[in-house]
């Protein structure tokens, strides 16, 4: 579907409300609009980009996906729901202690980079610069690359030397991991970095690197591996946004770390929920609910 048909389609099921659910549940219900708006999204014509965080639907003014609300995605569906909600959680003891010890990671890597740097080599806390195809910087550190729907802060970007006549963006993103083991997570954020940078240019960079570790460990990863996971992320947290319903609540592994944790758990509380029990899998829970099973008082009677 060619990206401006998909937004014409948006704007035009908008104003018929009682017509989009039936529209699209044939389509898989939210996730056939998610398909339809990534489609006007990833079209990678980067100006089928603007409106789309506008664009009302059921009432629903979509907010801008940011690589915070990625990678909470990643972690779990309900923290990504939460924090689009623009709700704030009351545990903040480990996602403070997590930020503080990113972002002086960061700011070690920074001084450790330009120390290499010529001072007109190097730009510092911008917004994208317009022109910044065909400017000499070689690093423009954290650097907020944003379109309508999407917004990325990217550690650095770095000036490809490789890049040459391509098409390919002359800069690459670059992400830095405090941890000494990268994931496949941070690959995939890696890669949303990219998603961004090519939405907001029109060119796609060739490849992002990773550094991580005490020993500045450099990952190249080649983003076309990448992208299309990341892609279907983005297809998923747009269906959830224009969705009103609430992705179901499993706690999970990763709940000891968040921000959301009291809250998530005085739900599965009231709800008696089957993730209330240690060694519940997402899976095993699917399983149960397609028996009709949903709380752990019914699974006790099994
Ligand atoms: S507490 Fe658990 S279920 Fe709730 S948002 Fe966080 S990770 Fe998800």
């Amino acid at each position: 579907m060619a990206s401006q048909t998909a937004f014409d389609l948006l704007d035009h099921v908008s104003g018929y409300p009682h017509v989009v659910p039936g529209l699209f549940e044939g389509l898989d219900g939210t996730l056939g609009l998610g398909v339809v708006v990534l489609d006007a999204l990833l079209g990678v014509v980067p100006l089928a980009w603007s409106g789309f965080a506008l664009a009302p639907w059921r009432g629903v003014t979509l907010m801008l996906i940011t690589d915070d609300i990625f990678q909470a995605f990643l972690q779990c569906e309900t923290k990504a729901h939460l924090k689009l909600s623009g709700a704030a959680g009351d545990q903040r003891g480990f996602p403070t202690w997590e930020r503080n010890r990113v972002e002086a990671y960061k700011r070690q890597y920074y001084l450790h980079v330009r120390a290499d740097c010529r001072e007109d080599e190097c730009l510092v806390g911008v917004a994208l610069p317009q022109d910044l195809s065909h400017s000499l910087w070689r690093l423009v550190i954290d650097c907020r690359v944003q379109t309508q729907a999407l917004q990325s802060h990217i550690h650095i970007l770095e000036r490809c030397t490789s890049a040459g006549q391509t098409q390919h963006h002359p800069y690459i993103p670059v992400r830095l991991i405090p941890r000494e083991k990268i994931t496949p997570q941070d690959k995939l954020v890696l890669a949303f970095d990219a998603l961004v940078l090519s939405a907001a240019t029109g060119q796609a960079p060739p490849f992002g690197k990773i550094i991580y570790g005490s020993a500045y460990a450099v990952a190249q990863v080649k983003l076309e591996a990448w992208i299309p996971s990341a892609q279907a992320v983005l297809g998923k947290i747009t269906a959830q946004q224009a969705s009103r319903t609430p992705p179901p609540l499993v706690l999970n592994k990763h709940c000891a770390e968040c921000e959301f944790q009291a809250h998530c758990r005085q739900r599965a509380l009231e709800k008696d929920d089957l993730s209330l029990l240690s060694g519940m899998t997402a899976k095993e829970m699917k399983k149960q609910h397609s028996k009709g099973i949903f709380s752990v008082t019914q699974l006790s009677y099994t």
